[in-house]
């Protein structure tokens, strides 16, 4: 397979075109040197693919000639959303990173009780990791661009993961039922996973979840880093869901 230069555009094509701006030109037109006649995929971000032939090359605009348009091939096929406890240091930066080329949708940054990092100021963050969450779909070719919420209490987070159709609590302490019971029955087409913080979970906050609706599920016997845990659980339901 010959993978094509791709880029993410706004807006939808006009008369048949759509023209690169900004940086994106810059890449197109001067990094890579492509020329009229070559081909490039371009992605709105939201799932559509769109196989395009150049038509024109300037420093600021790279006119493309649309060929033909489809859903993007390289998302999975659950929507998967991961609710993470706000870690540490920087270490938020590597889960999105890496959570982004792994193919998650959205990311929700939640505060429980054991969250060590409780910044006055939040907004920065968020913009910083949804930068950085730009940054890793476009270095992997996603067909979506994830999101970063803004950050909430478990309280919410609990709420809001419970309204997916497979729902995961990954609680540290459970010992009854590992992730693949809790998917026996299969994977639903949209998967929320929550995630705990370097100090884990109250048994409240467990209650609280299962409470909410969530399946509280085990990772092993084995107890991961929480910048380990979402990566670990994120390549088992991929797994699960047939994307591998
Ligand atoms: N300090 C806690 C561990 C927290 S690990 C303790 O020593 O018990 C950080 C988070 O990663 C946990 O809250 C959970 O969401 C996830 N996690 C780590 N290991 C896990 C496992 N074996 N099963 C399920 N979740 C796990």
């Amino acid at each position: 397979m010959i993978v094509m230069p791709r880029f993410f555009v706004d807006g939808q094509p006009e008369n048949g075109l759509l023209t690169l701006h900004g940086e994106n030109a810059h890449h197109a037109g001067r990094v890579l040197r492509l020329r009229p006649g070559e081909a490039v995929t371009l992605c709105d971000g939201q799932g559509t693919d769109y196989d395009c032939t150049i038509e024109s090359v300037e420093k600021d605009a790279v006119a493309c000639r649309v060929q033909d348009s489809h859903p993007a091939g390289t998302e999975p096929r659950q929507r998967l959303t991961l609710f993470m406890a706000l870690p540490k240091g920087d270490k938020m930066d590597v889960i999105v990173q890496k959570a982004v080329k792994l193919g998650v949708r959205e990311i929700v940054p939640y505060l429980s009780k054991n969250c060590v990092s409780r910044p006055d100021k939040t907004e920065k963050k968020v913009e910083r990791w949804q930068k950085i969450a730009v940054e890793a779909a476009k270095q992997c070719g996603r067909g979506y661009l994830p999101t970063v919420g803004a950050v909430i209490p478990l309280e919410q987070a609990v709420v809001q993961a419970a309204q997916s159709k497979t729902a995961l609590f990954f609680y540290e302490n459970e010992r009854q039922t590992g992730l693949r019971d809790a998917l026996s029955a299969g994977v639903g087409e949209t998967v929320s996973l929550l995630i705990g913080p370097e100090g884990g979970f109250t048994p409240e906050e467990a209650g609280q979840a299962v409470q909410a609706g969530l399946t509280s599920v085990s990772l092993g016997t084995r107890i991961l880093r929480c910048e380990t845990a979402p990566i670990a659980a994120l390549a088992a339901l991929l797994y699960a869901g047939g994307n591998m």
